[in-house]
């Protein structure tokens, strides 16, 4: 069991040339992390690629261990992760932010060691027999995001482990230690070079990761921009990937909810971690019959969430996690404030004080093509568009490249499940936005990305699909 002093000792840079890790709420600096050379880089994937055919080897029921001992070892030390992750991160301690992330990281890990492969047979009859079989691709490439960086990475670590691959993980910049701190914990349990994070700056091992020829699949979640980029430099090894990118989410209110009843769900449903999350409510479509009410009474609910620094045991909202992020809602809530759209709360950030700090903000009565509704903000800026006719709003849903995630809000459950069939996208809420199960396929439509995560498919994704014919 770590404290989270041990773990910060641990993983930081005693050299002072590292580059500094930032508290979003205070400026202050946690530690300095070293990033890897490329030919660091290469060295690690060298080492997880010898590591692979011994962990391969394992049984199943081994590597299902293996996966629970981890999540042991991450429980153990579970306030200490939260305590680091809320400090580099900024998501508070409390509400669905940091000890949920860790709790989601066990809870992933167990889910993953639990979930049965069958043996598939495909044929079986007078002309043959034909099985589908899964087997290790050999070394997985992960590359994973700031915004729930623990839980993220654990996604990509657990189904790879699991099929018998090794891993080599690259954090995101600017929440290195976090993940650094996770892959500490584990490897206190797993074999040696399984699983190996490379520290990085600016993309460049990040690239070397997806170009090496050693790595036969790679596991990205991030933007769509950078998710390009890796559809390029994988075509050389014509490397697998699963890309989990960008989204812009839509949710859709009919005109028969009960706006109190749902006030709260759409609440967190667009405010969870802040906003930083791919799969948030991001434009909310409301009826003009109820419009004003369902502003109203998630005016009411917003305003009665307190946001501050995420050690500070009262706040469940907490700060921007970068400045540039900061810097991308405060431009997009500008523009639409110019645009003579209205603001119903917040949007009024004090810019000198310290701490990335966006106050909660609805901005109601927004055109459809403002930019904070067609980009992604990601941030705690709600657009809160009006709508009259229902074969509109859902093309205004689906005009986006993006089609990660969508919402319906009806107490008619029938009448909900028609307009979710009309939607583009990866997942379909009803009376709800954004909760996801370790079991359930997520993934991305358009350009939110292609391939599934979770369950038995997320499993596959990571597995070379092999027929034994005969
Ligand atoms: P990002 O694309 O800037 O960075 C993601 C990761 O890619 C980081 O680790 C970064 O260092 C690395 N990287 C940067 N350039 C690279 C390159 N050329 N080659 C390889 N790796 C490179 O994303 P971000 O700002 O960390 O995260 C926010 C974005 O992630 C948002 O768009 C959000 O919607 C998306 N996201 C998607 C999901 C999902 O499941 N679909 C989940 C979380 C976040």
């Amino acid at each position: 069991m770590f404290t989270s002093s041990h773990l910060l000792d641990l993983v930081v840079d005693e050299t002072g040339r590292g580059i500094a890790s930032l508290d979003p709420a205070t400026g202050e600096t946690i530690g300095s992390f070293r990033p890897m050379t490329v030919a660091e880089l290469h060295e690690s994937v060298d080492r997880a690629a010898q590591a692979q055919p011994a962990w391969a080897s394992l049984s199943d029921a081994e590597r299902r261990r293996f996966l629970h001992r981890a999540a042991d070892a991450i429980e153990e030390s579970a306030e200490a992760l939260a305590e680091l992750l809320s400090r580099e991160q900024g998501k508070p301690l409390n509400g669905p932010n940091a000890r949920f992330e860790v709790g989601g990281c066990v809870a992933w890990l167990r889910a993953t060691a639990e979930t049965e492969i069958p043996v598939e047979v495909i044929v079986d009859d007078e002309t043959g027999r034909a099985e589908m079989h899964y087997r290790p691709l050999g070394v997985v490439g992960a590359i994973s995001p700031w915004n729930w960086p623990m839980m993220i990475s654990i996604w990509q670590i657990a189904p790879s482990l699991r099929m018998g691959n090794t891993v080599v993980l690259k954090p995101a910049e600017t929440t290195t230690l976090s993940v650094l701190a996770l892959v500490a914990v584990m490897n206190t349990v797993l074999p040696e070079d399984v699983l190996i994070a490379v520290p990085g700056s600016g993309g460049t091992v990040g690239d070397a990761l997806v170009r090496s020829p050693k790595v036969s699949k790679v596991m990205f979640t991030g933007s769509t921009a950078v998710g390009k980029k890796i559809i390029e430099a994988s075509a050389a090894n014509v490397t697998r990937l699963t890309l989990e990118l960008g989204g812009n989410d839509a949710g859709i209110v009919l005109p028969d909810v009960d706006p109190a009843v749902i006030a709260e769900d759409l609440f967190w449903g667009a405010f969870i971690n802040t906003g930083q999350t791919c799969a948030a409510l991001k434009r909310l479509y409301v009826h003009d019959d109820i419009y004003d009410r369902v502003v109203d009474e998630l005016t009411k609910v917003a305003a009665a969430v307190p946001m501050g620094r995420g050690l500070d045991e009262a706040n469940v909202l907490g700060p921007l996690q970068n400045r540039a992020q900061f810097t991308i809602v405060d431009e997009l809530v500008e523009a639409a404030k110019a645009s003579g759209a209205r603001v119903v709360l917040g949007g009024d950030p004090d810019r000198d004080a310290v701490g990335n700090f966006y106050p909660t903000t609805l901005i109601a009565d927004i055109d459809p093509r403002e930019r904070l509704v067609v980009e992604e903000q990601f941030g705690p800026a709600l657009p809160i568009i009006r709508y009259t006719d229902l074969d509109d709003v859902i093309g205004l849903a689906n005009a986006l490249e993006y089609g990660l995630g969508a919402s319906v809000w009806s107490p008619d459950r029938s009448r909900a499940l028609e307009v979710a069939a009309r939607l583009t996208a990866g997942t379909v809420w009803i009376n709800s936005h954004g909760g996801l199960h370790p079991l359930v396929p997520f993934g991305g439509a358009k350009q939110s990305g292609y391939g599934r995560e979770f369950g038995l498919e997320g499993l596959k994704a990571v597995a070379e699909p092999q027929v034994i014919s005969g």
